[in-house]
């Protein structure tokens, strides 16, 4: 589930950064979406933060890039969000 809210044109998950520019236009969408109230941070630390989309209740994982790590986004799986 993603909505046009977190996931504009459906095209944004993605497996690897593919370069730091992917990573830093990505991390500055979801900044904006929490900075606008569009979404909630769950967690977050150096590394990772999660954040739930305040329209449809997906939660997303950002992993930061660290040299030769690529560092992602991906949606949090249900079952993930049922154990908790
Ligand atoms: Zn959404």
């Amino acid at each position: 589930m993603s909505c046009e809210s977190c996931n504009p044109g459906g095209r944004h998950e993605t497996g690897g950064f593919t370069t730091e520019n992917d990573f830093v236009c990505e991390r500055s969408r979801i900044q904006q979406l929490i900075a606008s109230g569009k979404a909630d941070v769950v967690k977050t630390d150096e590394w990772e933060t999660n954040f739930v989309c305040g329209e449809c209740g997906q939660q997303w994982h950002i992993s930061m890039p660290d040299q030769a790590y690529r560092g992602f986004l991906k949606k949090i799986s249900n079952y993930l969000a049922c154990r908790s």
